[in-house]
């Protein structure tokens, strides 16, 4: 490939060739994908990228593909700057990259769309994932798309919207009665006995690099400026990881300043394994039992938890957690102020905005920007209790008057 070096270990720094492979031989460190800069940059310049679609293609050349796209769309979503959200934090540029607004409602269209490509230029006739929710929804509709049969793998005990919105596509959808860490565990096993490409294990290498269009999109839509302060949902830690590695990709090749940039991790307490390592001043991240309301952040044992870290540490930022209750306030918070209806992990990422505001670790006029990854609808069950229903009526003005007008107190 034209750009493309080739897959390097993480750790021994040992490299291997373009293939579906993810861990080192060696070391079992995981690999990655790596780049020829020198010849990218003569390729690339902030008007062409301009003058590309409205997708994460516009940055196809730091993506690990050279054939057409399995595109349904992902990508090239809102960057919004928060206006009574950042009142009521006392910010002065606070900013929220609406990832809600993807083809199928999250963040993981980026990644699935060049991993679904690249399953496809390696001549794999299956996908496969194992998925918190989000990746099955994203797998399901890019396989439908690419006319490849999908299995997709899922705790039995995921909402309703997440299971509805991959049984739509008709994969074969497998509910396994354990955490996701076990499904992980069993899709790793299965990986190893089908030629399948699994999106998050044998093609994960390329994969994670999808994440990094949310790091280009934040500079562009910037004006090409590094912000201060990110804030980014965590689970396996790779969207974290990769953010920055997509920024830092644009300072190499000049297409944005050197400044220094924060990047903190927002996790749920009922799954905190890298705040809990962080919080202890460790690199040592102990595996959890998840138990919290968002799901899509439930991975106990996070593969790229222990690079999430160093890249939090290394920039100076923080890592924080919130229980299910400010999770659910976070939630109501971005839709009364922003018109936003976020997932849980949204919550999250608000709630730890929140947390970090208040602590004086993010400040009145630091450049911030917050991760919303996913759409309320699919975790309806999370406030559907903390909502009012609508007020009943019969259809006359009679009853209108006597129950609405009066309970709003506007009957004169
Ligand atoms: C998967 C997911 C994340 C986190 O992704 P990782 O790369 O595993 O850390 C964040 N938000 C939502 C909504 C997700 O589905
Ligand atoms: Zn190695």
């Amino acid at each position: 490939m034209a750009n493309v070096k080739g897959l390097v270990c993480r750790e021994c720094k040992r490299e291997y060739p373009l293939e579906p492979i993810y861990v080192c031989e060696f070391c079992f460190g995981p690999l990655e994908v790596v780049y020829k800069y020198a010849e990218i940059t003569k390729k690339i310049s902030r008007k062409k990228i301009d003058k590309g679609p409205p997708s994460i293609w516009r940055y196809k050349e730091l993506l690990p593909v050279e054939t057409e796209p399995v595109d349904l769309g992902a990508g090239f979503t809102p960057l919004l700057k928060a206006g009574p959200l950042a009142e009521d934090l006392g910010l002065k540029h606070l900013y929220l990259k609406n990832d809600t607004a993807n083809p199928t409602y999250s963040f993981k269209d980026r990644v699935v769309s060049v991993a679904v490509t690249k399953a496809k230029e390696f001549g794999f006739e299956t996908v496969a994932c194992a998925s918190t929710g989000n990746l099955a929804n994203a797998v399901a509709a890019h396989a439908a798309r690419a006319k490849l049969s999908a299995h997709i793998f899922i705790p039995a005990n995921l909402e309703k919207g997440k299971i509805i919105s991959s049984a739509i596509y008709a994969p074969n959808l497998v509910g396994v009665e354990g955490s996701y860490d076990e499904v992980n565990r069993l899709c790793s096993e299965i990986a190893n006995e089908f030629r399948w490409a699994f999106v998050n294990i044998n093609i994960r290498p390329y994969y994670a690099e999808g994440s990094k269009t949310l790091g280009f999109e934040t500079i562009e839509q910037l004006g090409w400026k590094t912000p201060d302060h990110l804030v980014v949902p965590v689970a396996s830690g790779s969207l974290l990881t990769k953010i920055r590695k997509g920024i830092q990709e644009l300072q190499i090749l000049g297409l944005t300043d050197k400044a220094a940039l924060k990047i903190s991790g927002a996790q749920a307490k009922g799954c905190a394994p890298v705040v809990d390592a962080f919080k202890r001043k460790s690199w040592n991240i102990h595996p959890v039992k998840p138990q919290t309301i968002a799901k899509s952040l439930a991975i106990g044992n996070p593969a790229d938890g222990y690079y999430a870290l160093k890249a939090v540490r290394e920039t100076g930022g923080y890592l924080e957690e919130v229980s299910d209750e400010e999770i659910i306030e976070g939630i109501t918070l971005l839709a009364q102020t922003e018109g936003i209806f976020a997932e849980t992990a949204g919550g999250v990422s608000v709630a730890v905005l929140k947390k970090l505001v208040k602590a004086g670790k993010i400040k009145r006029d630091d450049v911030t920007v917050v991760y919303i990854t996913g759409a309320g609808l699919k975790t309806i069950e999370a406030v559907e209790d903390t909502v009012e229903p609508p007020t009943l009526i019969k259809p006359t003005l009679e009853s209108f008057k006597g129950k609405v007008l009066k309970s709003v107190g506007q009957l004169s």
